[in-house]
């Protein structure tokens, strides 16, 4: 029961940093399930004051679905980086490790974890990792399919959803603090052609959608030192 309700409250958080309002039908889809089993659950954790939900408007984590939200990705992306640094197992694997062992960590385990890795701010897929007390780093990012022009990018993070994209992107060289040049966009699919150290590779629209960068105007800002 624990798992599925910091499953749940997981997967809402994640949604709400993409959309304004999340739906039903988007928190199924996302978790593989049917909408009525997700609505079931919704009301389950809306009593128990979890998220606020109202039919036809969607959901919406409360301060206290929230800090455990973000407590369960406290630790998932903990054990990503342990996983990574300390045991050398390759990112495109960690993910679905730390899927199983987030809900069992215990508090003591954490804090040595985080000791061990010298209270680190990013996760290996580039992704922050919030602090003790449920604070989150909030970056100036934009999706590289967005960007509409060439220019300099650095890479902050890339989704952790799928290993293939995670073996493709590493194949290529591509990780967060990468620097890219995105050397032209094609009008007709917005795929790019990106230059990273002495190669030059064109990427899909598909997968520059799950790649988040720091643009050039805030690069030459001297925030990319920040990152
Ligand atoms: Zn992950």
């Amino acid at each position: 029961m624990l798992k599925s309700i910091e499953d749940y409250l997981k997967n809402i958080y994640e949604l709400q940093e993409h959309f304004e309002r999340v739906t039903t039908n988007q928190l199924a889809e996302k978790m593989g399930i049917t909408p009525a089993s997700a609505t079931g659950m919704i009301k389950k954790l809306a009593a128990m004051n979890l998220v606020k939900y109202r039919p036809y408007q969607g959901v919406e984590l409360t301060d206290a679905g929230r800090l455990m939200a973000l407590e369960v990705i406290r630790h998932h992306r903990l054990i990503e980086l342990f996983l990574a640094k300390a045991l050398g197992v390759p990112w495109d694997r960690v993910h679905d490790e730390a899927e199983k062992w987030e809900h069992v960590l215990s508090e003591d385990i954490e804090e040595r974890i985080d000791r061990f890795l010298g209270s680190p701010r990013w996760d290996p897929h580039g992704a922050p990792i919030p602090d003790k007390a449920g604070n989150i780093e909030q970056r100036p990012r934009v999706r590289l399919c967005d960007i509409t022009h060439p220019q300099a990018v650095r890479v902050l993070e890339v989704s952790d959803h799928d290993p293939e994209l995670l073996r493709y992107l590493g194949k290529l060289n591509i990780y967060p603090q990468t620097d890219l040049t995105i050397l032209s966009i094609e009008p007709f699919d917005k795929s790019m052609t990106v230059r990273h150290q002495q190669s030059t590779h064109t990427l899909s629209a598909l997968v520059t959608s799950y790649i988040w960068v720091l643009p050039e105007e805030h690069m030459k800002k001297g925030q990319a030192n920040a990152v």
